[in-house]
């Protein structure tokens, strides 16, 4: 079976390309690598059963491929804004190509949305039943609104075409391959914190978010892949911390002396944000395995060997 992941050079894309070649799949990874790098795949682009396509899924696509994981999107605020246009063509115009091709060939597609269709969410925790508090025209919404279209996409082609879809929730997901520059709270603490630069906390840092380690989250996708309904399923890890709280762990694992500064808090950031993950246990019987300090810890060790690498090709 060959396996399509759009978006296969990025942070999620390469830990799931790896998992599927693990699995005995046949693999090919196809990115623009706007924001995706060539070394995510570096463990495992020798493999026979793997290929890197360099391409656009705003481009039309045709791969002769028997299911597609699309994970081509800008993900973090920082990269998703700085071309908010191109994300919603990401969202629109790429996700048509790829429902277009599993339509010609008859093959399930699973899309990577985002806890972000709840927007600043008023229920909490988020299930799956809550439409979401969203601003249409504010910064964020190139993501959130494109992602929601996105799910409308699919599920038009569900009822329409009869597609098998599969629609995962991701919520705030780390681990190694994050981008040091992508502007994530968790890469941001962990390089602020080993480099000894203060740790950058946006607001009054009682924000929550929830945190879930990669390889839980990898885990989750496959398992959604068979699951034969089309009904989107939250996939992240419920345990919720402030941003604070991260601050100070990653400062305790780091063992850094960097200080805490407060900066101001990003327009319509959410102010709580945990998973109701019931349904993800009861159909897929997925929960994340991994506690935020031993995830962290893997994804510290992960910078250090990244920065001590970028230090030694400088020196
Ligand atoms: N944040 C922060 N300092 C940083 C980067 C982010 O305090 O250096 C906050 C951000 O304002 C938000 C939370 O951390 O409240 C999570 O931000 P991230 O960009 O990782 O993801 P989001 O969940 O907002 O998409």
């Amino acid at each position: 079976m060959r396996i399509l992941v759009a978006g296969g050079a990025g942070f999620l894309g390469s830990h799931l390309c790896e998992k599927l070649l693990k699995k005995g799949f046949e693999v090919i990874a196809f990115d623009n690598l706007l924001t995706g790098t060539v070394e995510n795949l570096a463990h495992f682009e020798e493999h026979p059963k793997f290929k890197f396509i360099q391409g656009d899924i705003c481009d039309s696509v045709s791969f002769g491929v028997d299911a597609i994981y699309n994970l081509a999107c800008p993900a973090s605020p920082v990269q998703y804004q700085s071309d908010p246009i191109q994300t919603i063509k990401v969202n629109t115009y790429g996700m048509m190509h790829l429902l277009d091709l599993a339509k010609e060939r008859g093959i399930p597609l699973l899309q990577a949305s985002t806890s972000e269709v709840y927007g600043d969410p008023q229920v909490h925790p988020q299930p799956e039943s809550y439409w979401g508090h969203v601003n249409p025209g504010g910064p964020r919404a190139c993501y959130d609104e494109g992602k929601r279209i996105a799910e409308t996409l699919c599920m038009e082609y569900h009822r329409t075409h009869g597609i098998p879809i599969k629609i995962a929730r991701i919520f705030n997901t780390y681990g190694p391959r994050m981008h040091p520059d992508d502007g994530r709270v968790v890469s941001n603490f962990v390089c602020q914190a080993l480099k000894g630069e203060p740790i950058t906390i946006f607001g009054d840092g009682l924000q929550t978010r929830s945190f879930c380690f990669v390889d839980d989250l990898i885990n989750g996708l496959i398992r959604l892949m068979d699951y034969d309904k089309t009904v989107p399923v939250n996939l992240g890890n419920p345990c919720e911390f402030t941003m604070l709280q991260l601050a100070e762990l990653v400062l305790e694992l780091t063992s850094s002396g960097s200080e805490i500064c407060f900066n101001p808090l990003p327009v319509d950031d959410p102010k709580q944000r945990r998973p109701d993950i019931s349904l993800a246990k009861s159909v897929l019987d997925w929960q994340p395995m991994v506690d935020l300090k031993e995830g962290l810890s893997q994804t510290i060790a992960y910078f250090e060997t990244r920065i001590l690498h970028k230090a030694r090709a400088i020196s």
